[in-house]
């Protein structure tokens, strides 16, 4: 198959989150399964692309407003797979991935949506499945429905995919940019009006397939609980959801093989892991001492990740050991709680408020409970790092988290999104931990999981073989 591979983000060019790493390893994997896939990123002014091989593959414009808009395409190969990275003024604008500004990333993403579609062209190229993820790609899904409606031959056989990481961000404020570059607002009275001119929901509606990250996900979108207002017009497609959980590269997060921790461990050399976490208490001045159980989080500091859940619940089991690092940013309001309660408990707690990707890994080779009471998590990948590197997730039990924790076996799952429930559950977990015969076989059980690429890739190739059927 060829197979058209859209997103906004992808290490190692450049990561904000999840989807960073998603599309950094799945074209790699569902081309290790012999398919044609090709990856197309926007050129953002802060993508990394040191020590690649960079070709001019092509310049085009594509219409807007009916002037023209120039596009350049670079070209360059990681491990065989094609990349090809779109340039043009929109894209340029801004010094980062994602804005601030709603306007500006409808505009560099109807165009990067618009280039890809047009660079297929250019390259004579027809994609079998056009395959793109969340709202920044989704105006391609729309747009090429419109090209297949108007009797496009380059697409007239390609199907289309919809992955849907984070159903919450839809790219409102673009409905201008859309009709700029030729895309109207539907009319179809299914989607409720406010949606029928924004980009992921159009893009839900035109995609042969939707695919959510994770099969508990692919159900909740469905419910008014986690369906954004689109749960209704969701349920009417419902035979088109499916949920395929991400992956992790095994060979990226390899605690047998990680340069960036203290000290290299797998499951059957349990015991090296230790010094990983004394580094991190002598680091961050903490008691250097194996019996306190090291809780950790590294996360955006988001509502959606329950960092407010986590901080208030930890007053509420002072009454026991334990030390807790944050690795996070992101909204000032959790950033200056995780510092109040580093200066409330300056033994116990550190707040540290960055993205550091190096530490991030000493923290999962270190910690011994990895805490994640997110609000909603379509699929979650911070959770299956940390069970690759034996740190247990406490996690609520909510999308992918409920799909790839199993509850006292991998870690440990719960239900609320309070406070109350996530130190009860943390209570509970902190009791096991002095039983270190079973707390062992906890973390030998969560290292030996399989969340490599290969296997959801296997399930996206499934898919996308019956849609073209
Ligand atoms: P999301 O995509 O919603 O942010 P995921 O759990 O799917 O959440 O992925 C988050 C990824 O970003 C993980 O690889 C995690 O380690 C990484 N990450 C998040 N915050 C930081 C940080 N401050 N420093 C380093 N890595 C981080």
């Amino acid at each position: 198959m060829k197979i058209l591979f859209l997103a906004s983000e992808a290490d190692p060019f450049v990561k904000v989150g999840g989807l960073g790493d998603v599309a950094g390893s799945l074209p790699y994997a569902l081309r290790a399964l012999g398919h044609d896939t090709r990856l197309v990123l926007p050129f953002h002014s802060n993508l990394n692309t040191s020590g690649l091989n960079m070709h001019r593959e092509t310049v085009f414009t594509v219409p807007r407003n009916g002037s023209d808009e120039p596009v350049q395409v670079s070209h360059t190969e990681i491990n065989g797979l094609p990349i090809y990275l779109i340039s043009g003024e929109p894209i340029s604008k801004t010094a980062s991935v994602y804005s601030p500004i709603p306007h500006v990333d409808g505009e560099k993403y109807t165009f990067f949506s618009m280039a890809a579609l047009e660079l297929a062209r250019r390259l004579e190229w027809a994609p079998d499945i056009l395959h793109a993820n969340d709202w920044h790609t989704a105006p391609a899904v729309y747009a090429m429905y419109l090209k297949k409606q108007n009797g496009d031959p380059l697409f007239a056989k390609t199907k289309s995919v919809l992955s849907i990481h984070n159903l919450g961000f839809m790219g409102a404020g673009s409905s201008e940019q859309l009709a700029a570059y030729g895309l109207p607002p539907v009319t179809d009275e299914a989607l409720p009006a406010w949606a029928r001119h924004m980009p992921l929901p159009l893009g839900l509606w035109a995609a042969d397939e939707l695919v959510a990250v994770s099969p508990t996900y692919a159900e909740e979108i469905l419910t008014p609980d986690f369906g954004c207002d689109l749960d209704g017009f969701l349920r009417t497609r419902s035979a088109t959801v499916t949920g395929i959980v991400n992956g992790i590269d095994y060979s990226l997060w390899d605690p047998s093989a990680d340069d960036s921790i203290t000290a290299k461990f797998n499951a059957d050399h349990l015991d090296a892991r230790a010094a990983n976490k004394a580094a991190l208490q002598k680091r961050f001045g903490l008691a250097i001492d194996p019996s306190i159980p090291l809780l950790a989080m590294v996360t955006r500091f988001d509502p959606q990740k329950g960092v407010d859940i986590a901080l208030e619940a930890l007053r509420h089991v002072n009454d026991l050991p334990w030390q807790a690092i944050f690795l996070g940013t992101g909204h000032a309001n959790l950033e200056a709680s995780a510092r109040r309660l580093e200066a409330d408990l300056p033994d116990r707690v550190c707040a540290v408020l960055r993205f550091d990707a190096r530490l991030s890994r000493e923290i999962y080779a270190g910690a011994d409970i990895f805490l994640m009471p997110s609000r909603y998590e379509p699929c979650g990948l911070a959770q299956m790092i940390a069970m690759r590197y034996g740190a247990l997730p406490l996690a609520r039990a909510v999308g992918g988290l409920r799909d790839t924790i199993v509850h006292n076996q991998t870690g440990f799952l719960f239900a609320g999104a309070s406070p109350h429930a996530l130190s009860v559950s943390l209570r509970s977990a902190l009791k096991k931990f002095p039983n270190a015969k079973t707390w062992r076989a906890m973390q030998r059980r969560a290292m030996a999981q399989d969340f490599s690429w290969a296997r959801s890739a296997g399930q996206y190739v499934e898919l996308f073989e019956a849609l073209i059927k």
